[in-house]
């Protein structure tokens, strides 16, 4: 081509990025020794080793030390050794550290690039400008998180030694999302990157020695699956998070199920990409290239599913063929390059096999007319058309350039098809009326939602997902949560419930009044499915009266109420409040009453019956004045926008509540969970159900909506174990014996429902630390709403 021939055509001449810097870096490293255990470089144990290549060439990079269950256990065995001395340091001293890696970083940046582009086969423009500067953000942002622990997260402590397991698709990003936090909430971590790209953690390792850190307080561990369960399974490990595939994210909340540990899962997505016909079209087009042929596609939040308004549809889809026909796909080190090739060939050929079923099943799939390079993992962006909702290529997450395509009437529907999926990770609304989008924002159900933008992260703003896009949040203060416990009053163990037909009562107390306590489902006093009642004794082993035993179609009939029930979540939270202080209020007409039931029920003296229900009717006082206090934040993150941090109730709530306490333990359980918008379902004492079905008139007087509340008496181990695999129920709040809550764990992974267990004991619910922000947080879901400003 002469110059005039190429002034013509206003091609872009090849811009190489130069490799040297990293091209040396890898030829001076000894990578036979490339874990990073308690501060020293070493070999696996068991000698073995794997390769990485690089995706653009298939070429060998290097040959990297592949940990064994002997390697993991001496990092887990440092970075225990490292716990104590760390978490006592002074938040300053973590503050310095954590400054130290963030200038390191910056000082290396270029470099980091290189190799995470040269690794990954990510666009360099996109290494440069966004996975390294995002990272160092991260570390600098958390700097002052450490130093402000104390004030801002009274009454936690570090979580302890935390293993951490990354996927390859932003492996230094997903590295400091995860060390970053830890290190500043005084945790010690072993981290493992995924097999494919493990170059940028050794270089990070590097930069730890240098930058001050202490030895075994951050540990790095390659491999692959393997060496992952090996993480996840270790007994000295007190936190999991996890990022990667839903797939495995199901397999890691089975294997902890039972051990105690924290788990946070940041999983799989096929976010939406909603364009209303009154949305600036040219912008949108600019911002679906990026929502999904960022990072070739490869990003558990992108656009994956565009929803398009049917008036724009046909000018759309025109304007993005075009913009797709300029896309360059070529070397990622290219700085002209908008798409690389895929991470290796077994992605390449997963994404070439869901491409051929979609098609298969109906969808019309367009490529550019443009050629791909002789060698290496490429693959054109593709645009599917003509996508039913049911085709595999909307409802599975491809991971790669594969843009599927539907249209939408009107905004009922677009939200309807946006939450048609059984993920949870992000939403992109586009309309030049902010009122109607952040209309649609809060009805998306997705843990992230941009509005007229894509894929903007930062450090001070949470990330995570709704259903199973996982659980935990990762940035900001939510995202600290995620590395600390927070203090709460442990009572005893929870022994397992005599199984049998019924109590053994001896004859009726004469202190009672004959009872038929039926269920409370939908507002209604309903009889039992399985019309059978469970006997229920006095404290002094005699019989105090009847309750149905509620089965597994009650469960499914009152999950069925609490969905149902819209006006609560919909309410107010002003309203809510009210409906609470009315319930305290009713209650309290009743104190009386109450009272001389514990007594009569549990054996209590009537001085404490009298204290339990003051302390009930209080803590009602108190989830009615939070409802409308416990609120979301707003964030100013660099750049001209702001993120609306919204609680939003997680939605249907399962409740099991232990015997001790019966009253106050069920006020205590049910009341935050309301406040906050949410439905419940809730299986009162097994021993003492007669205080919950005394509620029921009480509860019918507080002007709460029918199937806000649902009331199922019975056996809490079976009635648990049903709330656990209802894929309705979202969240499930547990009190039992130690084998209810690891199986009603295990059971949770079919919706990924976020379980909080006592891990087999219950709580001192008299305390006030049985109160307040640490339940209301197990309430709630944080939306993060991204809203640009300026023109
Ligand atoms: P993957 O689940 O296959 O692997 C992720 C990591 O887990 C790797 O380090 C792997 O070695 C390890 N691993 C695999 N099997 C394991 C097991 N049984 N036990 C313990 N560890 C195991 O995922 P991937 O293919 O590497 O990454 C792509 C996935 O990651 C996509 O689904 C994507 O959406 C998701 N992702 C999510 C987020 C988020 O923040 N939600 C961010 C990035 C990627």
């Amino acid at each position: 081509m002469n110059i005039l021939e190429r002034y013509h055509a206003m091609e872009y001449g090849p811009a190489p990025e130069a490799r040297n810097e990293a091209d040396a870096w890898l030829a001076a490293r000894d990578f036979s020794k490339s874990l990073f255990i308690d501060g020293a470089w070493k070999a696996a144990a068991g000698g073995k080793t794997f390769e990485t290549s690089e995706p653009s060439s298939g070429k060998l990079l290097a040959k990297i030390s592949d940990a064994g269950a002997a390697d993991i256990d001496a990092a887990v065995q440092a970075a225990a050794k490292a716990l104590p001395k760390w978490s006592a340091s002074s938040g300053y001293a973590r503050a310095k550290v954590l400054y130290a890696i963030g200038r390191a970083m910056q000082r290396h940046q270029r470099l980091f690039a290189v190799l995470e582009s040269i690794d990954n086969g990510k666009p360099i423009r996109e290494s440069r400008d966004i996975d390294v500067p995002l990272a160092i953000r991260h570390f600098i942002h958390h700097a002052g998180w450490a130093q402000t622990l104390e004030n801002d997260f009274p009454d936690h402590k570090p979580v302890g030694v935390v293993g951490q397991v990354i996927p390859w698709n932003f492996p230094l990003l997903m590295l400091a999302w995860k060390i970053a936090p830890a290190l500043a909430a005084g945790c010690t971590v072993v981290l493992k990157p995924a097999e494919f790209t493990p170059l940028t953690a050794i270089l990070f390792a590097e930069i730890c020695e240098r930058a001050g850190v202490p030895k075994g307080v951050v540990n790095i561990v390659q491999g692959g699956p393997e060496a992952g369960a090996a993480i996840v399974n270790h007994p000295g490990i007190q936190k999991i998070a996890f990022t990667g595939s839903s797939e495995v994210g199901k397999i890691i909340r089975k294997a902890t199920a039972g051990s105690g540990k924290k788990l946070s899962l940041e999983l799989g997505g096929k976010s939406a990409f909603i364009v209303f016909e009154d949305a600036d079209l040219d912008s949108a087009v600019e911002g679906l290239v990026d929502g999904i042929w960022f990072n070739q596609g490869q990003v558990c939040c992108a656009g994956s599913r565009l929803l398009v308004q049917e008036g724009v549809a046909e000018a759309f889809i025109a304007k993005v063929k075009v913009r797709m026909s300029r896309l360059r796909v070529g070397s990622p080190l290219d700085k002209n390059t908008d798409i690389g090739p895929l991470v290796d060939r077994t992605q390449l050929d997963r994404v070439k096999g869901l491409i051929a079923e979609g098609a298969k099943q109906g969808a019309v799939c367009w490529q550019p007319d443009a050629a791909l390079p002789s060698s290496g993992y490429y693959h054109l962006p593709t645009l599917a058309t003509g996508v039913s909702p049911a085709n595999i290529l909307a409802q599975e997450e491809v991971f790669g350039p594969v843009l599927a395509t539907m249209t939408f009437r009107n905004t009922e529907e677009a939200i309807e098809l946006a939450n048609n999926t059984r993920y949870g990770l992000a939403a992109s609304v586009w309309s030049e009326n902010v009122n109607l989008a952040l209309h649609v924002a809060p009805q998306l159900k997705a843990g992230v939602v941009w509005v007229n933008g894509t894929n903007m992260f930062d450090a001070a703003c949470g990330f995570g997902g709704y259903r199973e896009s996982g659980f935990g949040r990762e940035g900001g203060r939510e995202g600290m949560f995620e590395y600390l416990a927070a203090k709460l009053p442990v009572g005893p163990a929870i022994k397992p419930a005599a199984t049998g037909s019924a109590q053994p009562v001896e004859q009726v107390d004469g202190t009672a009044i004959d009872r038929t306590a039926k269920l409370f489902i939908g507002g209604k006093q309903a009889r039992p499915d399985g019309n059978y009642s469970l006997s229920v004794a006095s404290a002094r082993g005699k019989l105090a009266g009847e309750v149905g035993l509620g089965n597994r179609k009650d469960i499914r009939d009152a999950v069925a109420a609490a969905r149902a029930c819209k006006p609560w979540p919909d309410a107010t939270a002003y309203n809510r409040s009210q409906v609470l202080y009315y319930f305290a209020e009713n209650l309290s007409g009743r104190a009386d009453e109450f009272a001389a039931r514990l007594v009569q029920l549990t054996g209590v003296t009537a001085k404490a019956a009298r204290e339990e229900v003051e302390q009930s009717i209080e803590r009602l006082f108190l989830y009615a004045g939070l409802a409308d206090k416990f609120e979301g934040r707003v964030h100013q993150p660099p750049a001209r926008v702001v993120t609306l941090a919204l609680h939003e109730p997680v939605g249907v709530v399962g409740i099991v509540a232990p015997d001790n306490q019966p009253l106050l333990n069920f006020i205590s359980l049910v009341a935050p969970a309301l406040a906050m918008g949410n439905t419940v379902v809730a299986v009162p004492s097994e021993r003492h159900p007669l205080l919950a079905t005394d509620l029921y008139q009480v509860i019918e007087y507080s002007d709460l909506p029918a199937g806000a509340i649902n009331i199922v008496t019975g056996r809490s181990a079976e009635l648990a174990g049903v709330l656990a695999k209802h894929d309705d129920v979202d969240g499930l709040w547990l009190f039992a014996d130690a084998d209810t809550c690891a199986k009603a764990e295990a059971d949770s992974i079919g919706n990924l429902k976020r379980v909080w267990t006592g891990n087999g004991r219950t709580l001192d619910w008299g305390s006030g630390e049985a109160a307040g922000d640490a339940f209301l947080r197990r309430a709630i879901e944080v939306k993060n709403v991204w809203v640009p400003y300026g023109d």
